[in-house]
């Protein structure tokens, strides 16, 4: 069987998928497409060589009879209505980072999918497919380091454009971090507070750049996130969990050591099409495995809801002074893994 897919949003992340299921990976093809900027969507279907139809709208893609499922990468505010349409037709949906721009957002899309009564929707957290976090997860699942009690964690960009606002740094690129800490600790997050350290130069009026972010979990480990999205240099993911008998860190990505110039040196990459590369691929041909076998089982809407939470708590907290305190309910058994 060959999964015809419907793509809404087709910028960056968009064309990069379309891309690896058309190019790379097994079982699917693109059928149709949209974007707020149909041109720009008519050129990149071009571009790519597809033989995919241009409808005017997202809706219309998720109505088409010859779309089985969905791929949303248009802006974050479109995520919610897209997804939720998806359900209400029917279709299985992988809606990338965040499913939807509030904890509110997210638990609309939760109880829609419960009411239809079967996993219809995949959440864009690509990090559970890296192979370095899932070695880091193995070592922590094994015991070696103990429970771990502390995190000291990073998220740089070398730099963000002047739409990118303070509460950006949560949603957008905070979440991937509240994503993947929980299922590397398979813990959830009771309170977070937000620090501004001296802004950089670098940043703009609407950005208040960098930010630390320190979460407590319902375990009790601590964990310091830094946010520097204006950080010049590389895109930049570290994490180092410091456990009660060793500590345990995110590889670095494989890099040519290079001895040059009076130098020891490694490249740092600096876009996150290339740091996750491999991690795309696997999790969008789990995606479209999951729905040929009838089966998701990759980051569910649960989980986008989770991190939402978290995030918003997060945005207030760059509010208030003090800790924000996060209270999610109960794991529905619907979402029992
Ligand atoms: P982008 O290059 O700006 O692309 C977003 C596209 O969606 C643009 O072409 C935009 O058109 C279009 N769009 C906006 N509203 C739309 C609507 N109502 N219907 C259809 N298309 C619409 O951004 P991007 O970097 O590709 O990001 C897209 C999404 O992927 C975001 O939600 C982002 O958070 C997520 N993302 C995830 C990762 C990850 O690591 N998992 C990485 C990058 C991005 P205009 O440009 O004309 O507004």
């Amino acid at each position: 069987m060959t999964l015809k897919l419907g793509v809404i949003g087709t910028g960056a992340i968009g064309q990069e998928h379309i891309r690896r299921c058309s190019q790379v990976l097994q079982g699917a093809k693109v059928v149709a497409v949209s974007d707020i900027n149909l041109n720009g969507a008519a050129q990149a279907v071009k571009r790519l060589g597809l033989d995919a139809e241009v409808l005017p709208d997202g809706k219309q893609v998720i109505k088409a009879s010859n779309v089985d499922a969905l791929i949303i990468t248009s802006w974050d505010p479109t995520h919610e209505e897209f997804v939720l349409a998806a359900i209400a037709a029917g279709k299985p949906v992988f809606c990338e980072k965040p499913l939807a721009v509030t904890a509110a957002g997210c638990k609309r899309i939760v109880d829609a999918e419960i009411a239809y009564g079967r996993r219809l929707v995949q959440v864009g957290f690509m990090r559970p497919y890296d192979q370095g976090y899932r070695a880091l997860k193995k070592v922590i699942d094994s015991g070696e380091i103990g429970q771990p009690l502390m995190l000291h964690c990073a998220h740089r960009n070398p730099n963000v454009d002047e739409g990118y606002t303070t509460d950006m740094a949560i949603t957008n690129t905070m979440i991937h971090e509240l994503g993947v800490l929980r299922w590397l600790l398979n813990d959830d997050y009771v309170s977070a507070q937000v620090i501004f350290p001296r802004a950089t130069a670098h940043t703009h009026a609407k950005l208040r750049d960098p930010q630390i972010v320190l979460l407590e979990t319902v375990k009790g480990a601590r964990i310091d996130v830094e946010v520097f999205v204006n950080c010049q240099y590389g895109y930049d993911i570290q994490t180092e969990v410091v456990g009660e008998n060793g500590i345990a860190s995110l590889p670095e990505p494989s890099s040519v050591l290079l001895r040059s110039g009076a130098k020891r040196s490694h490249t740092i990459l600096t876009d996150w099409k290339d740091r996750f590369i491999d991690a795309y691929d696997v999790e969008l041909q789990d995606f479209i495995n999951g729905v040929i076998h009838g089966e998701l089982t990759g980051p569910s809407a649960w989980d986008g809801y989770a991190a939402s939470v978290a995030a918003d708590a997060c945005v207030a907290a760059q509010k208030t002074p003090g800790l924000v305190s996060i209270s999610l309910p109960p794991r529905p058994a619907f979402y029992e893994r």
